[in-house]
């Protein structure tokens, strides 16, 4: 396993050329960040690669810089119809269009030398399809939509030369396994493969096993962490939507990203919040494509300043300069509760992240927190505060031997006091 130095001051000393370093420059990237200066000079070199970087660590320049690079410079490049030179496989739609961006952007003093292509469902494929009659030198896909072009001859991977897996342990736990086998059973054997995941559990192991050929391995620890301020706020349920509305109003966020675990929660609560005179979008799987878009476009270029969501926004999605992240429920998965906050204080900004907890709730975070190795202290608002003794109502909803004996009548429980603070008057 290799650690990053994070001394290398400059992209030229990683490798880059000028096209893409001048790129580089004009965005503003002053020196590469750790997951940039780990990766860049392995893949120029053509090696596999593992790495493990957290979300807004920069890692799509990591792979894109260096693939660019090599694509610019390899020569006689096939472009007969349907052939891909470079796949780069991502879990979400919204994730597919921001990695081609990316890749766009950065490929933008090559004059047109390359050409970008994103595919993924719920738009129409007739236009996909046509983008990729003069063959791509970047295609980057979601697995379903892959598939689909795959099955109508529209493309062929037989010549890919690169192959990104990005996000891998999100692909597996969307359940993309299978779709997975079946694009890797299209690729040709000899090819660069990078892998990126944040977390690595037992399925990703077994996929970088069966992937990866020698890599050079890299962990990371983000530095973004550190620049997410996270408080938590304990309040009792029916007070939350209240307390939702005091912090928006009296904190004055220029934008606030909203966390909830359902669907149907999203409306609920942009229509409560639309009561107290706050107007709110929501985004979550049951939108149609184009509303996505149109929703996460919005949020991005700054026209929304509330946006409601589900853990399908929590990955991936780059919302430039987002001042807070509240988490009015918590998320499922420990990883998730990282990736939700990282959509704030993205490279090295910095953030903060709300997270607001109901009786209910203290100890799915309490594993939170140790699976995260965070401990946060737990803080009130005045006039919000929670009850100290835990509602019967929650009592009832614990395991059975939580539940009190003896009398029949439920023995309340009290908070530990001594962990909770009070949020003043912060502005
Ligand atoms: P990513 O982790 O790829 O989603 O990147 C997170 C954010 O960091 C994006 O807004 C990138 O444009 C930005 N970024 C990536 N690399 C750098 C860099 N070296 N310097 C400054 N910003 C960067």
């Amino acid at each position: 396993m290799t650690q990053a130095s994070s001394s290398v001051a400059s992209f030229a000393e990683l490798g880059i050329i000028a096209p893409l370093g001048n790129r580089l420059t004009e965005l503003g990237y002053v020196s590469p960040t750790p997951v940039q200066a780990a990766t860049i000079p392995a893949v120029l070199s053509g090696r596999d690669v593992l790495a493990g970087a957290n979300t807004g660590s920069g890692k799509t320049a990591a792979f894109a810089l260096p693939l660019l690079q090599r694509l610019s410079e390899a020569k006689s490049a096939d472009k007969s119809a349907g052939v891909v030179r470079c796949l780069v496989l991502v879990p979400t739609r919204e994730l597919a269009q921001q990695v081609a961006d990316s890749f766009l952007s950065y490929a933008s003093h090559f004059n047109g030398q390359l050409k970008i292509v994103a595919a993924f469902g719920g738009v129409s494929v007739n236009l996909q399809m046509q983008s990729l009659r003069a063959g791509a030198d970047v295609l980057v896909a979601t697995p379903g939509r892959l598939l689909d072009l795959l099955a109508s001859n529209a493309l062929k991977l037989t010549q890919v030369s690169a192959f990104v897996l990005d996000e891998a342990d999100r692909m597996l736990s969307l359940g993309f396994t299978e779709e997975l086998e079946q694009v890797l059973a299209a690729l040709p054997r000899q090819k660069q493969t990078l892998l990126f995941s944040a977390t690595f559990p037992e399925e990703v192991r077994a996929l970088t096993t069966k992937l990866l050929h020698q890599p050079l391995e890299y962990h990371l620890q983000s530095e973004q962490e550190s620049t997410i301020e996270q408080r938590v706020i304990t309040v009792n349920r029916e007070q939350k939507t209240a307390l939702l509305a005091h912090l928006i109003k009296q904190h004055q966020w220029s934008q606030a990203l909203i966390f909830v675990s359902a669907k149907n929660t999203c409306n609920h609560l942009a229509q409560k919040l639309s009561k107290r005179g706050i107007s709110a979008e929501v985004f979550h799987g049951d939108k149609a494509q184009g509303a996505r878009t149109r929703v996460l476009d919005g949020f991005k270029n700054g026209e929304i300043s509330v946006l409601i969501a589900t853990d399908i926004a929590a990955r991936g999605i780059d919302i430039d300069k987002l001042p807070v992240v509240i988490n009015f429920d918590l998320p499922r998965s420990p990883a998730d509760y990282m990736h939700r906050i990282g959509r704030s204080g993205r490279a090295g900004e910095a953030g903060l992240a709300v997270t607001l907890i109901s009786h209910e709730e203290y100890h799915h975070f309490g594993v939170i927190e140790k699976k995260n190795k965070i401990k946060l202290v737990r803080e009130q608002i005045p006039g919000f505060e929670a009850n100290a003794e835990i509602p019967l109502e929650v009592l009832a909803q614990e395991k059975p031997q939580a539940k009190p004996e003896g009398t029949g009548k439920k023995k309340r429980k009290q908070l530990p006091a001594a962990n909770v603070e009070f949020w003043g008057k912060k502005s």
